[in-house]
């Protein structure tokens, strides 16, 4: 170290899922170094964002005053900002004037419109006591159940089916149960960049002996240490799992005992896969029969079996019945409730987890509790002292074809940038600018904020004091390690803030009291107490009592359905929305990298991170780049049905014959100008990973 550290801070990774704990090292204000702590998800381990991606809360970037649109700036929806001068169009303001303005446009909208006409955007990187009090002013004070957040772009899908078979959304077990696991399937994910920490355990498991059966249809690094690789065709998967539950079911392989004894749905899942024999399959998904079998059996007849997966099965328009077949796999081999097995869907975000949780999302109160219920509702009603919505609201891809319509006027977002992470973007930049009122509380000036009326300064992870939920179901304590940059206030604040001008009548001492609000009110947090959590560091949910460890492994003697039962859900071959065709001959797949996370707002503004991957860039397989005259390194088109956008051309071996994979982290060449949004009809989850595009020279 240059410099030596006048404080330590413990606090939690701000990126992805795995929830890394972290020593944060502060001279000066100013953060000069991060490392691992003995975490139980990351027992002193970082991957490079975690070590290297803190400096974006010390940049120069950061928005340290209000901002509201300048009088003479053009009207919003009459022309787009100019990308390069966004702040061409704001001036400062007082917080007092930018809360009027905030309150005073929203409020407008509901008294004159109702409160279906607003919405908001929540966030999946805030706390939980963030996300708490978000979906409670968008419901108690907006009314409206229209409030949502990325986990609709992430795991709806996983969700919706999860719920619907085991009766809860969120993993059976630990990323660490590996260790008991005898036979691995990580399927549509790519752990290596996207959960590193974790893929290190997977890693350690393989070389141990445990079998790892790696399904993807790019390659990736993990396939090094599988024992079966399949790079299966993109959008096929119902095809592939059907096969394998085909196998299972036809020799025999399901475990009786447990499907008599806990799982409903039997002969009719049998009855469907019956028609896909592997033989059949095989021309479908690429993968041959024998291997199918194979892969089938292993995973069957193996002692313990554990499933782990990402967004390459959830971001489907068949996203729910990829999930479907998962939970089918793991019902019918009883492969759950016990160490070393389960169904992990890897989560994203550092909290999308326990926002999802405590009710950040349309249809459900906190733990997952239905809008339409009116006893349930009651209780809220009981709770917040007032009357509520009695419909589910919207989704985010659905808000913004509701903006379109003149059906929502009003939009309220906290640390999300739909303007960038949104399907088909130039509509849902359309939406945003055709707003009457749009208010953004971020920590930048991001793409969704060139479209507000008022942008309010908010405080980033490392200076904040809050609670997350990590992929693990372990619930963790952020410490604030730096002070507010100018006047940026805490998000909590400003969210009360606004609540009270909208006729709430909200005192809080601070998270620790929301949080514990919050927690009557969740039963998952029973026995999870604020200073529990400060006291222990990590506490896995549900626990059974203060002083004794929380349930790293659920459904040990069944599932918390109505009657305790799982439930099979057949899924039928549903082929993806657009598939490549003479004018567009190329299958368009989005995803993350490695050093940058999401839409990039972060990391792009991490020194170290943008220096490894500073440039847009599409990855084609060498082959395509020959057949196209092209070379890596050359300027390249890619264009769908909704747009185009043109970055570096990158060879890459992994990336199959016929496919183009883009980032979505580029403000220069942003991936979802490209994307389809054609929703999933349960999760409605929109078809990133699949549609037509075609690739030129630029
Ligand atoms: Fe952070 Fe995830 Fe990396 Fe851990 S694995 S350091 S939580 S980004």
């Amino acid at each position: 170290r240059e410099v030596e550290p006048d404080r330590y801070v413990d606090s939690v990774c701000p990126y992805c899922g795995v929830g890394c704990q972290t020593r944060v090292a502060v001279k000066d204000d100013r953060i000069v170094q991060v490392d691992g702590r003995d975490g139980p998800a990351n027992e002193n381990r970082l991957c490079v964002k975690g070590r290297f991606g803190y400096d974006y809360v010390m940049s120069p970037e950061r928005l340290t005053k209000p901002l509201v649109r300048r009088d003479d700036a053009p009207k919003r929806g009459d022309i787009r900002v100019d990308p390069l001068n966004p702040w061409d169009v704001f001036r400062e303001a007082t917080w007092e004037e930018a809360m009027e303005r905030a309150a005073g446009g929203l409020g407008s909208i509901r008294d004159t419109h109702g409160g279906g006409a607003l919405s908001g955007f929540g966030s999946a990187k805030g706390s939980n006591e963030e996300a708490y009090l978000f979906q409670k002013l968008v419901r108690a004070g907006f009314g409206t159940n229209n409030v949502d957040h990325c986990t609709r772009l992430c795991h709806a899908s996983s969700v919706a089916a999860l719920m619907e078979g085991v009766g809860s959304g969120a993993v059976s077990a630990p990323f660490g149960a590996v260790d008991d696991a005898d036979c691995v399937i990580i399927i549509g994910a790519r752990p290596n960049q996207n959960h590193p920490v974790a893929a290190t355990y997977f890693k350690q498991a393989a070389k141990r002996g445990t079998k790892l059966i790696v399904i993807d249809p790019r390659g990736q690094e993990m396939n090094r240490f599988a024992e079966y690789a399949l790079q299966f065709k993109p959008g096929t998967d119902v095809a592939l799992l059907n096969a394998m539950l085909n196998v299972i079911v036809e020799e025999k392989l399901y475990d009786q005992q447990y499907v008599q004894a806990h799982v409903d749905g039997f002969e009719a899942l049998a009855a469907k896969v019956r028609d896909f024999p592997p033989e059949a399959m095989e021309a479908v998904c690429g993968i041959d029969a024998q291997t199918i079998r194979e892969v089938a059996r292993l995973y069957a007849k193996s002692e313990r079996s554990i499933i782990f997966w990402g967004m390459g099965i959830s971001q489907h328009v068949h996203g729910t019945d990829n999930s479907r077949c998962l939970i089918a796999l793991a019902l019918i081999t009883g492969h759950i409730g016990r160490p070393g097995t389960g169904l992990h869907p890897l989560r994203g975000q550092n909290n999308v987890q326990g926002a999802s949780d405590a009710g950040l999302i349309p249809m459900y109160f906190a733990d997952y509790k239905s809008v339409e219920n009116p006893d349930v509702r009651g209780m809220y009603e009981d709770a917040w002292g007032r009357q509520l919505d009695p419909q589910r609201g919207l989704t985010v891809v659905e808000i913004m074809d509701a903006v379109m319509e003149g059906e929502i006027r009003g939009m309220y977002v906290m640390g999300e940038n739909p303007a960038m992470s949104d399907p088909d973007q130039t509509h849902a930049r359309e939406a945003l600018a055709k707003l009457d009122c749009l208010v953004v509380q971020d920590i930048f000036l991001t793409e969704t904020a060139w479209h507000a009326d008022v942008v309010l300064p908010a405080s980033a992870h490392a200076e904040k004091l809050g609670t997350y939920t990590n992929t693990n179901r372990e619930v963790q304590i952020g410490r604030p390690a730096i002070p507010l940059p100018g006047e940026a206030r805490q998000d909590l604040g400003i969210i009360i803030d606004l609540a009270n001008r909208l006729g709430l009548d909200w005192r809080y001492d601070g998270p620790a009291e929301v949080y514990e609000e919050m927690r009557a009110l969740m039963p998952s947090l029973d026995n999870i107490s604020w200073s529990r959590v400060e006291r222990e560091g990590a506490v896995t949910y549900p626990a059974k009592a203060e002083d004794m460890p929380g349930e790293a492994i659920i459904f040990t003697d069944g599932f918390p359905t109505k009657d305790g039962r799982g439930k099979l859900v057949p899924a039928d071959l549903v082929p993806p929305d657009e598939l490549p065709d003479a004018e567009y001959p190329f299958v368009l797949t989005t995803g993350r990298l490695l050093e940058h996370w999401h839409t990039g707002a972060m990391t792009r503004r991490a020194k170290a991170l943008d220096a490894i991957e500073p440039e847009a860039q599409a990855m084609l397989h060498p082959r395509d780049l020959t057949r196209l005259g092209l070379a890596a390194g050359d300027a390249v088109t890619v264009m769908t049905r909704r747009g185009e956008i043109s970055m570096i051309a990158r060879a890459d071996r992994d990336v199959p014959e016929g496919m183009v994979f883009t980032p979505f982290c580029w403000v220069e060449a942003p991936a979802n100008v490209l994307t389809n949004p054609k929703l999933d009809p349960y999760g409605k989850i929109p078809e990133f990973k699949v549609c037509a595009a075609r690739v030129e020279r630029a």
